[in-house]
């Protein structure tokens, strides 16, 4: 327990990335923390799933993401350490595109301007390097070495393994219903019954909404496939994962699992369907339009790749909460006092969720000022007309 705040009830609704993170960040600060979660942690079906996810360093997103890309670091390296278990693979990460396209130059923009090593690739210099990427002859390179993978099943159960082991309840099958205002705090309604806390956080991605119903994100569907190299090449070294971001040319993502053998893939926009409840999503895997979905996974993964086996062996879709523009929603909620959210991580929140976390409990802490010192991440923040996203 640090000196200077009172120790708190504190529920964490939701443990995925962000309500695992959150629940960590609260037990090391001494809090009363317990989580709930509908299904089980490490599940499958909420936007934390499908086995892997990539990190960078250099973020076209904006260098306001740098110093907590830093932090999420260096607190996975902790918990490493704590659990003594392996949750990130490096090798770097590659942004293949034109160089006049307007992602690729954000990309190098952010290298520049956050001073981070960026080794810039030719077209030659790729195909000798990533033999298995087919590369348009007018593309080069942009190669992050302090990017890689991270283990996702495996973060979250080593979150909830450490918050245990600090103090932290963690209860599964636990379904909250309802958040009610209430003089000593807020009441939640669990399974049926009702508890007390000092302070409640909604991490409950794509399903936030339905605890919240004026939060403003939308619930969409992400989907990727897996796929079996044929020949060698498809190791992280020679097949890092890479995002194609040319302007006008379809956006793809591959990235390799750990065997060395299998890769994930994932292509952009079109395949990003609006969907209200997050409860279809995760229940729609052998739906007709899972079916569309990977045509279009398979077709594009066959431009894209070489090398690999043209059969899907895997896959699968997973709700994601996006707000309109695509930066998360972390903030107490000025019409809910002592409910905050954690929510809306866009697509791109997994290797984030540390930080935005520790930030969360430095809040509840009076430490940080969120809407003054992070006020991109303000829920009261305005939006403008909603953009087009993918994940990465
Ligand atoms: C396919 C895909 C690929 C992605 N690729 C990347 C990537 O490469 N790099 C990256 O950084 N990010 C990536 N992202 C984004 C990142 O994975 C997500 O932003 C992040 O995992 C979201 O975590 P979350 O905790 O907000 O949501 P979730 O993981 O969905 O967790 C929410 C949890 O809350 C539980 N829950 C919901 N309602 C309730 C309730 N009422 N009571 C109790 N429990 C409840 C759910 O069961 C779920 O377990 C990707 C996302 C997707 C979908």
């Amino acid at each position: 327990m640090e000196s200077g705040h009172s120790k708190k009830r504190i529920a964490v609704i939701g443990l995925g990335a962000m309500g695992c993170a959150a629940l960590l960040a609260l037990a090391r600060q001494g809090h009363q923390a317990e989580g709930f979660e509908q299904f089980r942690v490490g599940n499958d079906v909420g936007a934390s799933g499908g086995r892997t996810r990539q990190h960078r360093l250099i973020y076209g997103e904006g260098s306001a993401y740098t110093s907590l890309l830093l932090r999420a670091q260096a607190l996975w390296q902790q918990l490493e350490r704590e659990q003594q278990t392996q949750l990130f693979w490096p090798g770097g990460f590659l942004t293949v595109g034109t160089p006049d396209s307007p992602w690729f130059q954000a990309v190098e923009r952010s290298a520049l301007q956050q001073q981070l090593p960026v080794e810039r690739l030719s077209r030659e210099q790729l195909r000798q390097r990533y033999p298995r990427l087919n590369i348009d002859a007018d593309e080069q390179g942009l190669f992050d070495p302090a990017g890689g993978i991270l283990l996702t099943h495996e973060l979250l159960l080593a979150s909830v393994a450490q918050a245990i082991t600090l103090g932290a309840r963690v209860h599964e099958a636990a379904s909250v219903t309802a958040i009610h205002a209430a003089p000593q705090g807020p009441l939640l309604t669990i399974n049926g019954e009702e508890r007390q806390f000092d302070e409640v956080v909604v991490a409950a991605g794509a399903w936030s909404k339905t605890l919240l119903p004026g939060l403003p994100v939308a619930s969409r569907r992400l989907g990727k496939s897996f796929h079996l190299g044929r020949e060698s090449g498809f190791d992280t070294t020679r097949f890092p994962p890479t995002m194609r971001v040319t302007a006008g040319r379809p956006m793809w993502n591959t990235q390799p699992m750990p065997d060395g053998k299998t890769f994930k893939f994932f292509v952009g926009d079109a395949e990003i369907d609006e969907q209200k409840d997050p409860q279809i999503v995760a229940t729609e895997a052998s739906s007709a339009l899972t079916g569309t979905l990977y045509q279009r996974l398979d077709r594009q993964m066959g431009e894209a790749v070489n090398g690999a086996h043209p059969a899907i062996i895997g896959g699968g879709t997973w709700p994601e909460a996006y707000t309109f523009d695509q930066a998360p929603l972390l903030g107490e909620l000025r019409a809910h006092p002592h409910v905050w959210v954690a929510a809306g991580l866009s697509g791109h929140g997994f290797k984030l969720a540390p930080a935005l976390g520790e930030l969360l409990a430095q809040a509840i802490d009076h430490r940080v000022d969120l809407d003054r010192q992070w006020a991109i991440f303000s829920p009261a923040r305005r939006f403008a007309e909603p953009t087009a996203s993918y994940s990465r």
